[in-house]
């Protein structure tokens, strides 16, 4: 049977987040084309004759400023975010250092006091080489994040924040921030807000809806899903800000590869099934480690005692798969239960299908507001009878 090329109408725009996540970013809907977009693995493209000016367009010029394999994988976040644009990155990091980067010299930036350690740790680089100032604040505290944002004219730095850089649920305390409200009041002083999205994932949490300005995403962790690939993303909707931060992607060079942006786009077709089956995995285990001799306390958001319940309910339509415990007697007592375990992995990262487990204060820029005995688990796609087998033996010898 034969087919018109391109007569196809387009797929409906109103599609479900699961649906996007299967359809968004394929090549068009035509007779002999793939079905997946191909990996483009080119440094240049074939020229067009005669100058490039400004307001031309500098798509498929050279390959630091494009790729087709990108724009595939950028067309589906941003239709998961529920529109605008999106830009690859190499990493997580390398999209919020380009955002940070937007930053006026000496500008300040209010953050969580316990994010992701590598922000925290970019953050404070840069504020002791006096390039931003810091403002490090209990992110899940409303007013004290009000009162950064806003300094009272008697304090002592009363200038107005530049750029809310808020983290919800962080990594790894699983603090929720209240976005709507904190969005706001920055936006009243003029602050750019982004939102470190990498642990709800689009598919429970859209922070451009709630008014962000833009949506980052660490694509190793739940994005890719598969621990086989490093790859970062910003979402925005207005159209300079995606300007300035292309212009950043392209001077600043901390690009995707084609495989990489490719694999990301491959683990995207599954999102829905992992957040989903992870997601009630880790609100069982959640559940069933507040019941275990071992442990002191279970962070996770799903459980109605947990102080973000409240707020990931309200904002959020799932809990994430994260899942952070303290043991009894300390950080001995935890590295022995990521020593004893057998199937989940002693490994740090997280968002992967299998399941993995580590004891962040190990590292020296966790934030001391992480406890020394806090072991992050990241709950992966296995049988959550297998799971809790394996983890509750651990806890069981975590006294030695
Ligand atoms: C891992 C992580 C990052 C950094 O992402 P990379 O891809 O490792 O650069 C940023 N934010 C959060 C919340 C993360 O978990």
């Amino acid at each position: 049977m034969t087919e018109t090329p391109g007569d196809r109408p387009a797929a409906p725009s109103s599609l479900a987040p699961a649906t996007l996540a299967v359809t968004a970013g394929r090549p068009a809907a035509e007779t002999g084309n793939p079905v997946n977009a191909p990996v483009v693995l080119t440094s240049t493209y074939r020229a067009r004759p005669g100058a490039i000016g400004t307001g031309d367009d500098w798509s498929m010029v050279y390959g630091r400023f494009d790729n087709p394999t990108w724009t595939a994988l950028e067309e589906a976040l941003a239709a998961l975010e529920g529109g605008g644009r999106a830009l690859a990155f190499g990493s997580g990091m390398a999209a919020i250092s380009a955002v940070v980067d937007l930053v006026p010299v000496g500008g300040v930036v209010v953050a969580p006091r316990a994010p992701y350690s590598g922000t925290a740790a970019l953050l404070a680089q840069l504020h002791t080489s006096g390039r931003v100032r810091h403002r490090e604040v209990p992110i899940a505290d409303t007013s004290a994040v009000l009162a950064a944002l806003a300094p009272a004219a008697s304090a002592d730095d009363p200038a107005p924040a530049d750029l809310l850089l808020l983290e919800s649920p962080t990594n790894p305390l699983l603090e929720v921030a209240e976005l709507p409200a904190l969005i706001e009041a920055a936006h009243e002083v003029g602050c750019r807000v982004a939102v470190d999205n990498t642990f709800a994932t689009p598919l429970l949490q859209r922070p451009l809806d709630l008014g962000a300005d833009v949506s980052l995403h660490s694509a190793t962790k739940y994005l890719g899903g598969h621990s086989d690939v490093l790859l970062g993303a910003a979402v925005v909707r207005d159209d300079a800000l995606y300007e300035k931060l292309y212009g950043q992607r392209t001077l600043g060079g901390a690009l995707a590869g084609p495989w990489e942006a490719w694999l990301v786009l491959r683990g995207l077709r599954t999102l829905a099934l992992r957040v989903e089956r992870a997601g009630a995995n880790a609100a069982e285990l959640a559940r069933r480690l507040q019941g275990h001799d071992a442990v002191e306390r279970v962070r996770h958001p799903s459980l109605p005692d947990d102080p973000g319940h409240a707020r990931a309910s309200a904002q959020m339509s799932g809990y994430g798969a994260i899942v952070s415990v303290e043991v009894y007697g300390g950080a001995e007592a935890a590295e022995r239960v990521c020593a004893e375990t057998r199937l989940w992995m002693h490994a740090t990262s997280l968002g992967g299908v299998e399941s993995s487990l580590e004891r962040r204060r190990r590292y020296p820029a966790e934030s001391p507001a992480v406890p020394d005995a806090l072991i992050r688990l990241s709950v992966g796609v296995e049988d959550v009878e297998d799971l809790w087998a394996d983890l509750s033996q651990a806890l069981d010898h975590s006294r030695g």
